[in-house]
């Protein structure tokens, strides 16, 4: 049997879904990831430090011109389109397979191709919230902004992902804890899975369906019921070719 036919009997067979993804579910929508070859850490000499330094709480804090060069530059992508990956997963939710999507991206493509059930566990960039009086702004104004944007109170804007030393919304992260608990087959995506607590989250997890989906190996590829090395949209694709009419 082909890992394709693996993977569509184990979801035929399941009712309660999960799927936990990472940046190279966005690969394929031309937001590149950061480990892969051609990901953001190639990068670095532009910039001078690594992605992990500069998205960091206190090098928001110390060098926001920079931080915004970079985030703007680098992870902000208000043209993309969701790819097959996304679409099949909202697919799989009308079809009541697919109960949670567990995301560490900040692209808000998920809810572009329709998922609703979304736990973003690093925030999206589509919210904004000045850091002295609270007020909202739109993703537009931070993408418009000359520099550092900034709040008609004089306020600086922070988008509202989860900077590296930040910790996780507790609601966002208690949600997707508890989808996974209650899954009869958790499929895991487009990570490298070395981002925590993200990663860790494949241990609460007991079924005994577990797939992954990686280009790249990964250190939880042991303990998957199944393993395919291949671009997450074309497996989406193959699963479901009625993609391709949309
Ligand atoms: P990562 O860059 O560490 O790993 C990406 C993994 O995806 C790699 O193992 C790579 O082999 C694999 N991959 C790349 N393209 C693929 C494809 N088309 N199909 C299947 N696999 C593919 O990403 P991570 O584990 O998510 O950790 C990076 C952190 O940076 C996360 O916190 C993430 O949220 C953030 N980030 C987000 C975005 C985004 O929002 N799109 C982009 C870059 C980084």
């Amino acid at each position: 049997m082909s890992q394709i036919d693996t993977l569509r009997e184990m979801i035929a067979s399941s009712h309660s879904i999960v799927f936990l993804g990472g940046a190279g579910v966005s690969t394929e929508s031309g937001i590149p990831d950061f480990r892969s070859e051609s990901g953001l850490y190639s990068a670095v000499s532009e910039f001078g430090y690594p992605p992990e330094t500069i998205i960091s709480h206190t090098f928001f804090l110390k060098k926001p011109e920079m931080f915004y060069e970079y985030y703007k530059k680098n992870l902000i992508a208000t043209d993309a389109l969701p790819n097959a990956a996304h679409k099949g997963l909202a697919l799989m939710e009308r079809l009541g397979k697919i109960k949670a999507v567990i995301t560490q991206n900040i692209d808000g493509l998920h809810q572009k191709a329709g998922s609703k059930s979304v736990y973003e566990l690093h925030g999206s960039v589509w919210r904004n919230t000045c850091m002295k009086c609270g007020k909202k702004h739109s993703l537009e104004s931070v993408v418009n902004s000359v520099g550092v944007p900034r709040c008609e109170c004089g306020g600086m804007i922070k988008p509202d992902v989860v900077l590296y030393e930040e910790g996780l919304d507790e609601n966002v992260l208690g949600g997707a804890i508890n989808a996974i608990t209650r899954a009869d087959m958790m499929i895991v995506g487009g990570t490298s899975l070395t981002v925590y607590p993200a990663a860790g989250l494949i241990n609460y997890y007991s079924g005994s369906r577990l797939a992954l989906i990686n280009k790249s190996a990964t250190s939880y590829d042991n303990n998957a019921d199944l393993v395919i090395n291949d671009a997450i949209g074309k497996v989406f694709l193959e699963l479901y070719p009625q993609l391709l009419e949309d």
